[in-house]
């Protein structure tokens, strides 16, 4: 058995409470955004007229980020999510990479820059038995379209939805297969394309299987893969500082942009 959250698309609201929850459970600093970066594990974005999608971590049945990290910092627990150890973490976005989702960011702002992603409030709440801060506040002052619970019921009631209302859903639960399956899923509405979501974080024509072949062990095995990345690593985290310092000189506030934020 393991925990999942179901998000609903027809329910959601666009309100945000999620993601403020999320920043206050995690301490996480600053105003809610619209990118995920290392101060918003969660966002949401209106896709087309009051149809709104939510991104953050899948929690991957079989995590593709563990699978490359070399120091195994992120690891799957037995409870669903996917986790990660700040002490181990050397930041080397091996995970960034790998991830067929593109959620991990970085603390482009740190001097030791570390991953940062949705944790499914692991410390705080699933180890104790609580559901997720976001699920919690979604149905309670949000739209109610995040539901958390076992992967597998979750799973019957979203089947039982597409049953009842063949005409509101998509026919499929996205996140049952994908890349062998994640504890995060959705369910889309049917009045608009899958197209319209990629944009903000749903991504279309994913295998079914797991992603095992890009692994740790393989990179590894590469001999010009690890120094060219350490090289070019290197090099962003200089351009990096060396712009905003630069625009510091001439005056100019740095840029609140992704790039800084930590995308
Ligand atoms: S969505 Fe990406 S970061 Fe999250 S568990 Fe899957 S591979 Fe890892
Ligand atoms: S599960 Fe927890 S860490 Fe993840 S987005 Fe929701 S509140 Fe944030
Ligand atoms: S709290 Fe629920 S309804 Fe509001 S934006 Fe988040 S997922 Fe949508």
């Amino acid at each position: 058995m393991s925990k999942a959250m179901l998000i609903d698309l027809t329910e959601c609201a666009g309100c945000g409470v999620c993601a403020e929850a999320c920043k206050k459970e995690h301490n996480l600093p600053g105003k809610v955004g619209k990118t995920l970066d290392y101060a918003n594990y969660t966002v949401v974005n209106e896709v087309t007229d009051d149809v709104y999608m939510r991104n953050l971590c899948r929690h991957c049945v079989d995590p593709t980020c563990a699978s490359v990290c070399p120091v195994s910092a992120l690891h799957k627990t037995p409870e669903g999510p996917v986790v990660y150890d700040f002490d181990l973490c050397i930041g080397c976005r091996y995970c960034m990479m790998a991830c067929p989702f593109q959620i991990p960011k970085y603390e482009w702002h740190k001097p030791i820059p570390q991953v940062r992603k949705c944790i499914m409030c692991y410390d705080t709440r699933i180890k104790k038995g609580l559901p997720t801060a976001c699920a919690e506040a979604c149905q309670n002052e949000g739209g109610g379209a995040t539901y958390f619970g076992e992967r597998d019921e979750l799973l019957k009631m979203a089947h039982q939805r597409i049953k009842d209302n063949p005409d509101t859903y998509h026919n499929f639960v996205y996140g049952e297969h994908e890349v062998g399956g994640t504890n995060v899923m959705f369910l889309l509405p049917k009045n608009v394309p899958l197209e319209k979501f990629v944009p903000y974080g749903l991504k279309n024509n994913l295998p079914t299987e797991p992603l095992p072949d890009l692994t740790w062990n393989v990179l590894n095995k590469i001999p010009v893969f690890v120094p060219v990345w350490a090289t070019f690593l290197t090099g962003m985290w200089w351009l990096n500082n060396r712009k905003i310092e630069v625009e510091k000189n001439n005056g100019i506030k740095p840029k609140d942009n992704d790039e800084n934020k930590g995308e």
